[in-house]
């Protein structure tokens, strides 16, 4: 993906190639600038890669995609709706029948916590509570694929372990294909089946990528005791790193 912008073109991603399997958990991380939210735009098809492409099942990607869910790092919640209303409003976008996206829109309040606050408006909740609103609007409409962009970035360590289980405990229901994009090694790790690393930008590629195989369902606290939680840590984080360090070099980050 080659931008443009005022003082010339800017390389953020060069050479990325990433095959996903259905059902897959995958997540990416890379320093700050390196070009993951691009890389999920692209792969939501919500801008265009310069050169090469998106495809799903064989089709090729034009125009942004109607069949993902997409959370962000801020909830982005309209005020004046309530939570139930501002998951509703997907629904509504949708044009899903208006019973059944209610139906499913409780159960999804539901199973992160939230019954009793589907009345409330996005200032009577805390942060983390917003959030879940978000991933439950992003899967309204039972979207085979999850794309997550840094969803915990601006939550403290409690809510975020929260979250992580929250996630873990729907995608082992739903199993749909997730790609995650975060700055914590462990939450990758945790939630993964694979992880890829990106380079420090400009021109981002992949110096990385890590099966994870622990046995499913993991435990927040059981599995920092495994030893092969801590090896794969260590060898991600290694790599992740020196990219972290290239790009606090050139002043970001
Ligand atoms: P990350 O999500 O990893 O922090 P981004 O995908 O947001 O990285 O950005 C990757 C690079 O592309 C950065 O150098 C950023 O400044 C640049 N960039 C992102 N969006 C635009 C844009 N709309 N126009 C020009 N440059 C952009
Ligand atoms: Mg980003």
């Amino acid at each position: 993906k080659i931008y443009a912008a005022d003082d010339g073109p800017v390389r953020a991603l060069d050479g990325v190639t990433i095959g996903q399997r259905k059902r897959e958990f995958l997540s990416i991380l890379g320093p700050s600038g390196c070009g993951k939210s691009t890389l999920l735009m692209i792969a939501a098809g919500l801008i265009p890669a310069s050169h090469g492409q998106v495809a799903v099942q064989g089709e090729r990607i034009v125009k942004p995609r109607t069949d993902v869910g997409i959370v962000f790092q801020n909830p982005v919640l309209l005020e004046w709706r309530t939570a139930l209303g501002n998951i509703m409003l997907q629904a509504e976008a949708r044009k899903l029948d208006r019973a059944v996206a209610e139906k499913r829109a409780y159960e999804l309040l539901g199973s992160v916590g939230l019954n009793g606050f589907e009345h409330k408006y996005p200032d009577q909740l805390s942060g983390g509570m917003r959030q879940r609103v978000s991933i439950c609007r992003a899967l309204i409409h039972n979207p085979p694929q999850l794309l997550m962009d840094e969803p915990f970035g601006a939550l403290d360590a409690l809510t975020r372990d929260q979250l992580v289980l929250d996630i873990q405990r729907i995608w082992n229901e739903a199993r749909m294909t997730v790609l995650f994009i975060t700055h914590s090694v462990s939450e990758a790790v945790f939630l993964s089946d694979r992880v890829i690393v990106l380079s420090a930008g400009p021109a981002a590629r992949i110096v990385g990528e890590y099966p994870v195989t622990l046995p499913r369902p993991r435990d927040i606290a059981e599995i920092r005791l495994e030893k092969a939680f801590h090896e794969i840590h260590r060898d991600i984080w290694a790599s992740l790193r020196v990219e972290v360090q290239k790009a606090y070099a050139m002043g970001d980050g």
